[in-house]
């Protein structure tokens, strides 16, 4: 006798709404890994000496300004389309479940299943805001954590601070920097205890998100003939979701296996094999160790240097797991005492008595005799900063013994302009006779043939390509075509007038939408999951306030969007030299000020609150 399938989808008795049963398998149990070990080294876990007294000065920031001269331009990526669509194919994940398309109404739709996602929905029924239902691209939840498995993933912030809901998880992280393995079951927990998963539709890929006048709805339309209603759609999409590809010529040749580090491909055993690894960013950082380990060669190819910062990993002591439990809020406070700290750097140096309250702060605090003008706070930054650079440069002479390699390893920028890394095992691998850097600077990769990849007419012949070439950064309006009032994109809007928004949350003309962690959107610190909280508590404020009003439609006003937008134009311009060189995070120099991340620091939540307070910018129906 044969049984039919269960249903993807059932109604609750209960409540009468739909429940989804979309969750996909994982394709394979060879998708395993963790994050860094130990190391017990103090030589690879500790930095050089500061050096006292060195200054930014005019030969060195002339230095800072050549390096990122020529490489102006370097950055030419492409999306995954066409040929190179199948680099994004979900290869975690058995085949979507089938179920049924969906052409009715619910409240709210949320557009992701990442930390955000299942943060926004933990908030969400604890307000009372239950006819949620959640599309997400992949096979299971996690977002970032979902999509990035590559061997040595792990995050950067603690996870004790990074991690959300802790405390009501019952769940203390088992290292100080989780493997991204660890994360991801964490969120698959997270799911399973908030009732998450009957509420999401897995392998559901929202292509468009139409407001309609008349009705006051939203319609969501998605890749899988769904063409669903809603009142409120929150994009939850994060910040680093599209992976990209450096364009180069004759890459479709290449006969070899190749993929992107996003969608790690744990069918090709990488055991033995010729290797080669386009990228040397945060993903390559933690990637390189790894698979140094087992395969025959490694040829990594180097445009831009990374900062390799220390990491000094350490494992949840048994004291922590037996005290933390009995200190309610215990996480909550810490992530407090870690927003403090102005970047993730200053984090590790911070001991962890402060993160646990044990000590009143992390660094004796600088008194100076007069206060100082904004261009002298800002000319101490860029010393401070410089310093930190040498320190860094100094471990890579400190570790690194081939002179030519250490030289090309050294970044010559302001730190953070990059996306900070941290690492110890990352540089002592170049000292392996079978790992060699192959510095492209400036261009980067010109050329890639049948047999792997050409530079300088040295051809490198490579069993395995591996592109390690990032992410859109910010293309929330990009991905999915948002259509708001007067039947203009979100897209168009931002092309023709800017990027504007209300704390990035709201754009106008573009009612009842709201957008997590979008371009313009503060209230965080260098842990993304403060903004994904306070983006979160917002929404959930804006939704109660619309309740307790008995108004349907919340828009924003365009003068305070205006004005947001050029509060955000100036604060990028005001701290602009820390972040002078090219990055993602400032579109390789191209971007218009204030139009991608948020550098007005507190001053978010400032405007956050003045809004909240007198309700002046909103419009409501
Ligand atoms: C490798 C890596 C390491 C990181 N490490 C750290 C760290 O240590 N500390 C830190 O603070 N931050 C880190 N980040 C940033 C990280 O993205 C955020 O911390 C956080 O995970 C973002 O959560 P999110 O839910 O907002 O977005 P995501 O985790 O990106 O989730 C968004 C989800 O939306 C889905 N989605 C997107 N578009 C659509 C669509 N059109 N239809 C349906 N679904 C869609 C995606 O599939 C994805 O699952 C890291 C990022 C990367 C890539």
């Amino acid at each position: 006798m044969t049984t039919s399938p269960p249903s993807a989808i059932r109604i609750d008795p209960a409540t009468g709404r739909k429940c989804f049963a979309t969750r996909a398998a994982q394709a394979s149990d060879r998708i395993v890994g963790k994050g860094y070990s130990v190391l017990t080294e103090a030589s690879l876990t500790t930095l050089p000496e500061l050096p006292p007294g060195a200054v930014f000065n005019a030969e060195e920031q002339a230095k800072y300004r050549a390096f990122k001269e020529v490489r102006r331009g370097a950055a030419d990526y492409m999306a995954m389309e066409g040929e190179f669509a199948r680099y994004l194919d979900d290869v975690y994940s058995a085949p979507p479940v089938p179920r049924e398309a969906l052409a009715d109404e619910c409240e709210l739709v949320v557009v992701g299943a990442g930390l955000a996602g299942l943060l926004l929905w933990h908030k969400l029924q604890r307000a009372g805001f239950t006819d949620v239902r959640f599309c997400e691209k992949g096979g299971d939840v996690g977002g970032t954590w979902y999509w990035n498995r590559y061997p040595g993933i792990a995050c950067d912030v603690e996870a004790y601070s990074y991690l959300p809901l802790l405390e009501e998880m019952e769940y203390i992280p088992s290292m100080k920097f989780a493997s991204g393995f660890e994360i991801l079951e964490y969120c698959q927990r997270m799911a399973e205890k908030f009732g998450f998963y009957e509420r999401c539709l897995f392998h559901t890929t929202v292509e468009e998100t139409v407001w309609d006048e008349a009705t006051g709805r939203w319609t969501v339309i998605t890749d899988r003939g769904d063409r669903m209603r809603a009142r409120f759609v929150i994009l939850a999409n994060g910040i680093l979701t599209s992976p990209k590809l450096a364009r180069i010529e004759g890459m479709s040749s290449f006969r070899g296996d190749s993929f992107h580090t996003s969608r790690w491909d744990y069918r090709i055993d990488l055991t033995g094999k010729v290797v080669g690894i386009i990228g040397t960013g945060a993903t390559a950082v933690q990637v390189i160790p790894e698979i140094a380990r087992i395969v025959k060669e490694l040829y990594v190819f180097q445009r831009t240097p990374s900062s390799i910062d220390v990491r000094d990993q350490r494992s949840t002591t048994e004291e922590e797991y037996k005290s933390w439990p009995n200190e309610p809020g215990w996480a909550r406070a810490r992530r407090a005492r870690f927003a403090k700290i102005s970047n993730g750097r200053s984090a590790i140096q911070a001991n962890d008595d402060y993160l646990a309250g044990k000590v009143p702060d992390f660094k004796e605090r600088k008194q100076h005799e007069r206060a100082l003008s904004m261009e002298e706070l800002l000319e101490k930054q860029l010393d401070s900063n410089f310093r930190i650079m040498e320190q860094i440069r100094a471990r890579v002479d400190g570790i690194v013994r081939d002179p030519k390699t250490a030289a090309a390893l050294k970044p010559y920028y302001p730190w953070g302009c990059k996306r900070p890394t941290f690492h110890d095992e990352f540089l002592p691998t170049f000292n392996l006779p079978h790992v060699h850097l192959v510095d492209t600077a400036p261009r980067g990769v010109q050329k890639i043939n049948e047999k792997g990849v050409v530079h300088d007419g040295v051809e490198y012949a490579l069993d395995v390509l591996i592109y390690a070439t990032g992410f859109e950064w910010m293309a929330t309006s990009t991905f999915n075509m948002i259509r708001g009032r007067e039947g203009r994109t979100l897209k168009e809007k931002w092309e023709t007038e800017g990027t504007r928004t209300f704390l990035g949350l709201h754009s106008a003309g573009f009612p009842n939408l709201f957008i997590v962690s979008g371009p313009q959107g503060g209230g965080g610190s260098f842990n993304f999951t403060d903004a994904i909280d306070a983006h979160a508590d917002y929404i959930v404020w804006m939704l109660e306030t619309l309740r307790s009003r008995g108004a349907r439609v919340v828009d924003v006003r365009p003068e305070p969007e205006l004005e947001y937008a050029e509060h955000c134009r100036q604060a990028d311009v005001a701290t602009a030299p820390l972040r002078d060189c090219l990055s993602y995070y400032n579109g390789h120099g191209e971007a218009e000020p204030g139009s991608l991340a948020y550098y007005g620091g507190n001053r978010w939540h400032k405007y956050r609150l003045a809004a909240q307070e007198t309700l002046a910018p909103y419009l409501f129906d």
